[in-house]
């Protein structure tokens, strides 16, 4: 497994975030995190990508327990591990598209412009390289972010809503790339709204107030393939003998309803 979360809670105050959930996910998976607004998706992406500790439980990236590692070394996981998509843009204003992507270059210590052209040639933007953000269109924006992101082949791409503030047609766009990295072995964790974007991943999980509320298979083979591994459903619980899968768990809302109220929302 390249990621497996062990009983993680994220906890503030009464609030907890996220709620004793236990989830693995296999290398080459694509994953996505649905649930309403204020369900704790971002809490556990920010802790899956390093970026905040759990108040409980622990989470193995590549085998390595994330709570063992100190700040450095948490920032050359997040470095060299991890690729991140955010839904909204962080693209630096008065830079250019191509200037933007050699700003995560800078971060590896290898500025090359080049490069930096080739990963805007694989998300379609060549001939957009030279505009600066304002100039570019929201779609177009997200995929410099993209490019941004796979500057050094990330084993792990992590999206928060990426496809939350585009249209339709730019939807499509970004799935269709998350598509060819998924081919090309990539990981995908997707946080989306979106019930189309949610039902491009081989599995969902759906959270509900920092609860595991349900999970589903969209990809038989894949789900062959991780059970095989000794992938187990994800689940929630205090300990492994009262720990429940979101199968058995009486789920609150059903996984349908969610995704579809929260995507007329
Ligand atoms: P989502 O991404 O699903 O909308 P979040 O993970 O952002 O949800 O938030 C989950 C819950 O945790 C929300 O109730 C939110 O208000 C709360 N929360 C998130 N971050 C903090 C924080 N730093 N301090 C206190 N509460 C927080
Ligand atoms: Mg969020």
């Amino acid at each position: 497994m390249l990621l497996e979360l062990d009983h993680v809670s994220k906890i503030y105050g009464d609030l907890h975030a996220v709620d004793d959930l236990s989830l693995s996910v296999q290398e080459g998976e694509w994953l996505a995190i649905v649930g309403s607004s204020g369900s704790g998706k971002t809490t556990l992406m920010n802790i899956i990508g390093c970026m905040d500790a759990p108040s409980k439980g622990t989470a193995t990236l590549e085998g390595r327990e994330l709570n063992d590692l100190n700040a450095s070394q948490l920032a050359d996981v997040r470095k060299n591990v991890i690729g991140l998509v955010f839904q909204k843009f962080y693209l630096v204003p008065h830079l250019t598209a191509v200037e933007n992507v050699m700003v995560a270059q800078y971060y590896h210590s290898v500025v090359n412009e080049k490069q930096a052209m080739e990963a805007l040639e694989n998300v379609g933007l060549a001939e957009r390289a030279h505009h600066l953000p304002g100039q570019l269109s929201g779609g177009e924006q997200q995929r410099v972010c993209i490019a941004r992101a796979l500057i050094n082949c990330p084993k792990l791409i992590l999206a928060d809503e990426p496809t939350g503030n585009l249209d339709e047609a730019n939807e499509r766009i970004v799935l269709d790339l998350f598509r060819k990295l998924h081919e090309q072995g990539t990981t995908i964790i997707v946080v989306t709204h979106d019930s189309l974007v949610a039902s491009c991943a081989q599995r969902e999980i759906m959270l509900n107030h920092g609860v595991l509320a349900g999970e589903r298979w969209n990809d038989d083979v894949a789900r062959q393939r991780y059970v095989e591994a000794g992938g187990k459903p994800a689940s929630i619980g205090k300990g492994d003998e009262s720990a429940r899968s979101a199968e058995e768990s009486s789920m609150p809302v059903g996984f349908d309803t969610v995704t579809k109220s929260a995507k007329t929302r």
